[in-house]
């Protein structure tokens, strides 16, 4: 079969890693790509922006018979739609299977954040407690912050790229930045409703569901380091490093993870109909050993995906068949037992101003071990440059969190481009202790 996978990070690199292990992958195209998913397949330049007509154009002419969407644009954008509705007017090559991923309106499960929150209302999922308000109702919502206990929560509606979530710790420094995000537009239109929420102190894993929008089945659970500095100081970043399994996400904790959030998740999507086939992304917080959902994101994470994907012991294109055929219950999970950890290199400035275009050299050091994949890098002439923040990220297995952290901090130390920075404290909070 061919498949057409849309996304540029590590999540894609591992995607396609993954896809070309599958007897069942025939082409493999990747738009835009980076300098590792061209190691797959074939990258293509198309707009994946919103403007699907280029991208159906080219399913035509290539017979594409599997739509995979790293990214969330996309999908909030309603590219599952788009497709669904142009294979019904003129269909796509035989044997068709169609987006993976959920339908516009089910998306927005991450592309609204009070659509969550009443979403998890109506199903009883456990979640902190919130109001949201727009400029109709400021008044309210500024009397509401003002009685709030501290910290509290302030969340832009819309999507943010992850900075639309702001803590206070004080109720005029809230009440500014309420304002900010109504009157002054801080997040432009992705403000225009806040959420105001409880804050729930403790500690946060994210779990992992394939779904047909009846049944489901969960994948390896993961943790991220968003911050850019050791021991989880300085600004936040798309990531840093994430740890698969996670020792604190006990049999325990996952079976209420089971009972109390993926069950009723997925039975809510099938009472309201919703359209949904692909990957749930579903951030927790464990507060006294109880699971809270934080968020749900309507696609895998990265770097999760680079710890998540390569202890999927299964073929992941014979899962996406089953997905796409609403046939996720005759999936059977088989993880590697192993721990997988993985540590982004990113350019020095980032999260904030960085340069690109600095040549990149020792990336041709996979073991059995350990894997680079790429995220901003592009090939130029017959060197690997620099071509983001986030430049590649090195996974590794190990019997514990350290034995994998030490072989991917063996393969990063001979990886050279200029102001490249890690963190090596990955996984801090695991050592020794599993
Ligand atoms: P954006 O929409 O801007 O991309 P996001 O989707 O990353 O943002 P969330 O995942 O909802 O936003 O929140 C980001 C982070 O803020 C969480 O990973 C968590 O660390 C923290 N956070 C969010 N809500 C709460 C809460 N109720 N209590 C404590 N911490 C929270």
């Amino acid at each position: 079969m061919n498949i057409l996978l849309l996304g540029s990070g590590g999540r894609e690199h591992a995607l396609s890693w993954k896809f070309v292990q599958s007897p069942l992958c025939d082409e493999l195209y990747i738009a835009p790509g980076n300098a590792g998913t061209a190691l797959c397949g074939t990258n293509i330049s198309l707009r994946v922006d919103g403007d699907f007509e280029a991208m159906e154009q080219f399913c035509r002419d290539k017979q594409i018979h599997l739509i995979v969407v790293g990214p969330e644009d996309p999908l909030v954008k309603g590219v599952y739609d788009h497709f669904d509705e142009a294979h019904k007017t003129n269909p796509f090559a035989d044997g068709w299977l169609g987006v993976i991923g959920p339908s516009k309106y089910a998306a927005q499960l991450e592309g609204s954040k009070a659509f969550a929150k009443a979403f998890m209302e109506r199903h009883n999922i456990p979640t902190a407690s919130y109001k949201e308000f727009t400029d109709t109702n400021f008044d309210e919502g500024r009397e509401y912050l003002m009685n709030h206990a501290l910290p509290v929560v302030l969340k832009a509606d819309g999507l943010a790229a992850g900075k639309g979530v702001i803590i206070c710790n004080n109720h005029l420094e809230a009440v500014a930045e309420f304002d900010m995000m109504i009157h002054q537009h801080k997040f432009g239109d992705a403000g225009k409703k806040v959420v105001i929420e409880e804050f729930l102190n403790g500690i946060e894993v994210s779990v992992f569901v394939l779904t047909d929008g009846k049944n489901y089945c969960i994948l390896p659970e993961a943790k991220d380091y968003k911050r850019i500095g050791e021991d989880d100081t300085g600004l936040n970043t798309g990531g840093m490093g994430a740890v698969s399994p996670v020792p604190f996400a006990d049999e325990v904790f996952m079976q209420k993870v089971k009972e109390r959030i993926i069950e009723p998740t997925i039975n809510g999507f099938s009472e309201e109909g919703f359209v949904y086939k692909g990957f749930v992304f579903i951030g927790l917080i464990k507060v006294n050993n109880e699971p809270y959902v934080i968020e749900y994101n309507c696609r895998m994470g990265d770097p999760e995906t680079e710890v998540v994907i390569p202890r999927l012991k299964n073929d992941l294109v014979e899962m996406l068949v089953s997905t796409a055929k609403g046939e996720v219950d005759q999936i059977k999970i088989e993880q590697d037992p192993r721990f997988a950890v993985t540590m982004v290199a990113v350019s020095g400035g980032y999260p904030g101003d960085y340069i690109k275009g600095y040549e990149i050299t020792g990336l041709n050091q996979s073991t059995a071990e350990t894997v680079i994949f790429h995220s901003g890098t592009i090939a130029e002439d017959d060197k690997i440059v620099s071509n983001g923040g986030r430049v590649l990220t090195v996974t590794s297995f190990g019997k514990d969190v350290a034995e994998s952290v030490a072989r991917s901090k063996q393969v990063l130390e001979g990886i050279r481009f200029m102001k490249m920075y890690y963190r090596s404290d990955i996984g801090y909070e695991f050592m020794g202790t599993n």
